[in-house]
């Protein structure tokens, strides 16, 4: 599980005061700063990382010799699917003195894969999120709606007195639960939302059909899955405040983070990004400085981009590298006969099966949904059984689940292939 960001330890606040300074830091200090992190990184690897030590030989480079970024890209893009089946040899050897946090993610793409994070790069990560969080006006200590996956075994929402922070587990996201979350959220008046842009605006809906109204935060920074045009349109409509887009992942090898200013940036200074095009494509490649336990470079990503049409210092007066659009995945949503509402919280359900390549959920009526799934050799019964119970506990008990095991998943009739695909007119919008 993330760690909350309301959990700060000291190495937090340290990378807090400099990502303080370094947001405002010219190009040339930027540079540097990106040249000294990965030269560092590039002899760690070369020396303590199994996969490294490996790749380095049998393609001739010197991490010893390398500058930094001139160079990086005489190492081969790294896959996720490298990742997930050859992980051990991604563990430094030496991993235990940065600390090894467990992970998993699924990703917006139904690929179950674990991590292994340094203490420093969590530090980092909350450090830079909090930073990005402030952009939107976030301060420690605003009133806070937060939107997420909690797992709250017995309740639907929790509020923390100390960080000033109403919780809502979207897990249980159905009309009974939101109105009364609402009724909260009006008692509260926060200042600022966060969450998944799909479960804010189901708020926003059940809310209009019972004719109440949600009492509008200042801004909502949104996360978790892409923020379309539409979905951004209809948040400022329903809120009247302003919306923020924020992109992370698990894997911590990128972030991108909306500024006061409108723009989007890569966020240079958490991790180096890279944009590599082809076909018309812009995909989006990412080395995180700070994760020595488990490091990966260059890692593909699978998120395109749009890049920026003006090359001009964005008026907040950052260096960061601008994007004009982050092109994620669209998923639809699952609906149950119980009458809750899921959507880009299901992918937490396959976070922990082994043995799955790629998984997809198609609902084909309101009590029935295929789980397809691409396997390997790892996939056993137990693995299945796993995966089971992850989606009952979103799904409930009464919905029939078909597993099948297939070649290829089901594509829209435009060619994309969603984690979620609903078939009874729950479409991403
Ligand atoms: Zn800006």
């Amino acid at each position: 599980m993330e760690k909350s960001i309301f959990q700060i330890p000291f190495k937090t606040i340290n990378r807090m005061k400099l990502y303080k300074k370094s947001q405002y830091w010219n190009a040339d200090q930027l540079a540097s700063y990106q040249d000294e992190k990965l030269k560092k990184l590039l002899i760690h690897t070369g020396k303590h990382v199994p996969y490294y030590r490996e790749l380095f030989k049998e393609i001739g480079f010197n991490p010893n010799t390398s500058r930094g970024r001139e160079g990086l890209t005489q190492i081969p893009t790294l896959e996720k699917e490298t990742v997930r089946t050859r992980k051990i040899e991604f563990i430094a050897d030496n991993a235990a003195k940065y600390g090894m946090t467990k992970d998993s993610t699924s990703g917006s793409t139904g690929t179950p894969l674990h991590l292994i994070l340094s203490d420093n790069v969590q530090a980092n990560k909350i450090a830079a999120l909090l930073r990005s969080y402030n952009w939107a006006g976030y301060k420690i200590g605003t009133k806070t709606f937060s939107l997420q996956s909690y797992y709250f075994p017995a309740s639907e929402f929790k509020y923390n007195r100390f960080y000033n922070i109403l919780r809502f587990d979207s897990n249980k996201l159905q009309k009974s639960s939101a109105l009364r979350v609402i009724a909260e959220i009006n008692r509260f008046k926060p200042k600022f939302f966060m969450g998944f842009p799909f479960d804010i605006l189901m708020l926003a809906r059940f809310a209009r059909e019972e004719g109440i109204e949600i009492n509008s935060p200042q801004s909502i920074v949104t996360y978790g899955e892409t923020l379309s045009e539409a979905k951004r349109k209809q948040l400022k409509t329903e809120f009247n405040c302003k919306v923020f887009n924020f992109y992370s992942l698990h894997e911590c090898s990128a972030m991108i983070a909306e500024c006061e200013a409108g723009n989007l940036h890569l966020i240079d200074d958490f991790a180096y990004h890279e944009v590599i095009e082809e076909n018309g494509k812009k995909r989006l490649i990412g080395t995180s400085y700070y994760n020595y336990s488990m490091p990966l470079i260059r890692y593909e990503i699978r998120d395109n981009i749009e890049l920026c049409d003006s090359s001009e210092l964005c008026s907040c007066g950052r260096h960061f590298s601008r994007i004009k659009e982050i092109i994620g995945k669209e998923c639809d949503y699952i609906q149950t006969s119980g009458g809750r509402f899921l959507g880009a919280v299901m992918s937490h359900s396959i976070d922990n099966a082994d043995g799955v390549i790629c998984s997809q959920c198609v609902q084909h009526s309101i009590d029935e949904v295929d789980i397809n799934l691409i396997t390997d050799s790892r996939f056993r019964s137990k693995s299945q059984k796993e995966l089971e119970i992850g989606l009952r506990k979103r799904l409930g008990e009464k919905m029939k689940l078909k597993f099948n095991i297939v070649n290829e998943l089901e594509k829209r009739p435009g060619g994309k292939t969603p984690f979620i695909l609903s078939k009874i007119g729950n479409e991403y919008f």
